[in-house]
């Protein structure tokens, strides 16, 4: 499978440049120029590295690294930020934020490609793991969609990151301390009865269309089983 590199970068001129030199290598490419738009689109799009401009409108690029290392299924993605010339400050700020690696503008393309190849060395292959099923519950990766059956099941996204987290393991018990860590994140302070709070939702939406399997393990937490003994 192809890496998908995504570029997130207001000037249309560069971005254009970037895509039709990651294109040539054979990238699969995603440009988006909206500050505001680009953290929900890295978790859709989930891509295998991000360049990221650091004078964006409405949101600068630093913010949005530090929100992408706030998020515990993007935090890992590496981040190559793109910068003004001579700005040696910007270049520690922007590696305190999380960034993996740091280009000057004006760049040389063939030096931005081989730091781009340095980061996909370290990344995992994209994962050929389009959809994860549990019986009758399937989750369409892609299109980040739920199905029950043949029924469509609207999630929200905590929801969602919560099913998949059961669905990998099946029978595994997640403790809320581990949930918690795992979908929400370290820096986000949430109380471990927002997790029940959430398994309920999920709950609900799930169990319109079939029987509930997702197990309560008292005092412990939650795992998702063929053979749900709910002690709840
Ligand atoms: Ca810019």
């Amino acid at each position: 499978m192809q890496h998908t590199v995504m570029i997130i970068e207001d000037e249309e001129a560069i971005a254009l440049m970037l895509r039709y030199n990651l294109e040539k290598e054979g990238y699969n490419v995603i440009v988006e120029s909206r500050g505001s738009k680009a953290l929900a689109e890295v978790e859709r799009n989930h891509p295998s590295v991000i360049l990221l401009d650091w004078m964006l409108p409405e949101i600068s690029g630093v913010e949005i690294c530090k929100l992408i290392r706030s998020k515990p299924d993007i935090k890992t993605i590496p981040i190559i930020m793109l910068t003004a010339k001579g700005e040696e400050e910007d270049k520690v700020k922007g590696l305190t934020a999380g960034a993996d690696d740091y280009v000057t503008k004006p760049f040389s393309v063939p030096e931005l490609m081989a730091r781009v190849k340095t980061q996909l060395r370290h990344a995992p292959e994209p994962s050929s793991e389009k959809e994860l099923v549990f019986e009758d519950i399937r989750m369409d990766m892609v299109e980040k969609k739920v199905f029950r059956g043949d029924n469509y099941i609207h999630l929200g996204p905590t929801e969602f990151r919560l099913l998949k987290m059961l669905i990998e393991t099946p029978g595994k018990v997640f403790s809320r301390e581990y949930l918690l860590k795992n979908v929400w994140g370290d820096n986000i302070y949430v109380e471990s009865r927002t997790v029940d709070v959430h398994i309920r939702r999920l709950r609900r939406a799930l169990n319109d269309y079939g029987p509930d399997y997702i197990r309560t393990v008292r005092a412990t937490g939650y795992s998702i089983d063929v053979n749900p003994q709910s002690e709840e």
